[in-house]
């Protein structure tokens, strides 16, 4: 398949443009956009048809639901059986990076939702994406523009790498804001439940939602052999090709941890730390600093990208440190256990 790539700025989007892709979307097509947490991968949520070849194009198994977008509280409130109190605090998180889970009308395919009665919808708060949703007139399905089993797409040329030649259309849009996933939550359960952290902090979301459960996936401690939490939860999310090993542990004891382990491999090794901690490391070794323990939002925009490029650069081994567990680091630390092939406590 031919893939038109259109290059649009999040600053001016070019209303031509938009209308191309939009007409994709009509048409049944795929068309990944950039969104403030990573690139989506789109099709008519209420097409079956269209739906289906996201998960072709991904790879995705098919229990795994999507993620419905709208741009308008309205669109979201035809999709959805809910009451005022749920709309309330959609009308409050919304448009932003978090996905709110709710009894589903008739209208959503059973495909978008894994069999679920429930549906994740999402307003994002992106200039591109609530256009392309707006020009398309429908709901948008999309999960991350990524092939499965790898990190979600931050950049507009990881997308490219994933998925050139598999679909309709992919809107170039530079690099995302948050770098995470959104912030899921269940609204349908007796409290509402935070069922995967994003930008959107646990601290932030109480005082909204005081009775909010973590759920034990979201903490993301240990490996689950339990049963899923949500049809999502079971798989793995993604672990990078190569070995990563994580150091639990406040980083300026655990250093000495993770030196001992690098001069103990004969591999290629990376070292993931922040501005502060990276004089703790040999030298020898490769250190790469997503940011500086002070503003977590840069380490989360890096991360994802660390992930996707380390391998392709021939590194063999990475180990990485741990980021403080406040705000949006919360999200990062339960990505980071998730990737991670090993969690050695210091
Ligand atoms: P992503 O792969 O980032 O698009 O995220 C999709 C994830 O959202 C899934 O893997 C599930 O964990 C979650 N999700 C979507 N819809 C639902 C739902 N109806 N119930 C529970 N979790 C859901
Ligand atoms: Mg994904």
């Amino acid at each position: 398949m031919n893939t038109l790539k259109l290059k649009i700025s999040p600053e001016l989007p070019e209303m031509d443009k938009i209308a191309r892709a939009a007409e994709f979307i009509k048409n049944g097509e795929l068309v990944a956009f950039p969104t403030e947490t990573v690139y989506g991968l789109g099709a008519n949520a209420l097409n079956p048809d269209a739906v289906k070849k996201i998960f072709q194009a991904k790879g995705r198994p098919q229990d795994n639901p999507l993620i419905v977008h709208v741009s308008s509280l309205e669109m979201a409130q035809n999709l959805v059986v809910e009451d005022i109190n749920a709309y309330e605090i959609a009308h409050r998180l919304w448009p932003g990076p978090v996905t709110l889970i709710f009894h589903k009308r008739r209208s959503i395919p059973d495909v978008v939702t894994a069999n679920l009665q429930t549906v994740g919808l999402r307003f994002p708060a992106h200039p591109i994406a609530l256009r392309l949703i707006a020009a398309s007139g429908v709901p948008i399905a999309a999960p991350s523009a990524n092939l499965s089993g790898k990190p979600s797409p931050t950049e507009d040329w990881h997308v490219a790498e994933d998925l050139d030649g598999k679909v309709a259309c992919i809107i170039l849009g530079g690099k995302t804001l948050f770098g995470l996933e959104s912030t899921i939550i269940d609204m349908t359960a007796e409290k509402p439940m935070l069922l995967r952290p994003g930008p959107v902090s646990p601290e932030r979301l109480k005082t909204l939602l005081p009775e909010l459960v973590i759920s034990k996936a979201a903490r993301a401690h240990g490996n689950y052999d339990g049963p899923p939490i949500s049809p999502g939860m079971k798989y793995r999310h993604y672990s990078p090709d190569i070995e990563l090993i994580l150091v639990e542990g406040n980083p300026f004891d655990s250093f000495k941890t993770i030196n001992e382990i690098a001069s103990n491999s004969n591999r290629k090794v990376a070292i993931l730390c922040s501005e502060e901690t990276k004089e703790l490391y040999k030298e020898k070794f490769d250190r790469v600093i997503l940011g500086s323990r002070d503003d977590l939002y840069i380490v989360a925009a890096n991360l994802f990208n660390a992930l996707r490029e380390l391998p392709n650069r021939g590194f063999k081994l990475l180990i990485s440190e741990t980021f403080p567990e406040k705000g949006i680091g919360f999200a990062i630390m339960n990505r980071l256990r998730k990737a991670a092939w090993k969690v050695v406590k210091d």
